[in-house]
């Protein structure tokens, strides 16, 4: 049995008052959601005031990017290992906005993917097909070419100790959802991919949909066989609506 997770991608926003104010206002719903997995990635600069925030609560602690070094001469660069020593969790890699903001090739991704796990930290890859890749019907490409990215550096085990988020980057901020139809054909065409080459890897990973998903949407995508939570962005600033998708978790 797969647990729900509910991510929140806080992206480059926050402030030490939000942090303080988002946090406090999640732990009941997250504490009464006992079935469902949460967790926040503020931007980096937060996230030792996070893990202070967060001590006691049920929600674990994410990162939005990570550098493929440990330590040096990397200008500005974040560290698994660093994250590591603020209790995080998680790493999102190969979000769609480093993919097209900051030229992350499939290759990078799988660099970042494999250091992240280097350091026992869960890596959340994200994938997703642009519109113009969607209205000319190569989502299954896409996503496959970047799973198999990762898979070829890394080897299909380490999808054991990994969480895959669907983001089809049309829906990311746009307010236009996959409907959760549109969205279980692709994550049950992922985990079909998957299972080619392992069938338990593929049973036992979480796939999580992310793009434009709300409170009232929810509820829908979690009904599907194959969609394991969400990854949400603009949702996850709003203390009530963040709430309720986990809510509809239950
Ligand atoms: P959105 O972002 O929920 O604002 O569409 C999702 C994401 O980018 O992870």
């Amino acid at each position: 049995m797969r647990q729900t997770l509910v991510m929140g991608n806080w992206k480059l926003n926050g402030s030490k008052t939000m942090v303080r104010e988002l946090i406090s206002a999640l732990k009941v719903p997250a504490a009464e959601a006992a079935n469902v997995a949460v967790a926040v990635c503020p931007p980096v600069l937060f996230l030792g005031q996070a893990e202070a925030e967060l001590a006691g609560s049920r929600i674990a602690l994410g990162a939005q990017d990570a550098d493929v070094h440990t330590e040096g001469a990397f200008t500005g660069e974040n560290s698994p290992a660093m994250y590591q020593e603020f209790g995080v969790k998680y790493v999102l890699v190969g979000h769609s906005e480093r993919r097209t903001l900051h030229g992350e090739t499939d290759a990078v991704v799988a660099a970042k993917f494999a250091a992240v796990q280097q350091q026992q930290l869960v890596p959340v890859l994200c994938i997703g097909e642009t519109l113009e890749q969607f209205e000319a019907g190569e989502t299954q490409t896409v996503v496959e070419r970047q799973l198999q990215a990762v898979i070829d550096a890394c080897g299909i085990e380490s999808l054991q100790h990994a969480v895959i988020a669907y983001e089809p980057v049309w829906a990311i901020g746009t307010g236009k959802t996959a409907t959760p139809e549109i969205a279980q054909g692709v994550h049950g065409a992922i985990r079909a991919f998957l299972a080619q080459q392992n069938a338990e890897v593929a049973a036992g990973v979480q796939i999580l949909y992310g793009g434009s998903v709300k409170g009232d949407s929810a509820a829908g995508l979690f009904a599907m066989a194959d969609i394991d939570g969400a990854l949400v962005g603009g949702a996850a600033l709003k203390a009530d609506e963040f709430a309720a998708i986990i809510r509809a978790g239950t």
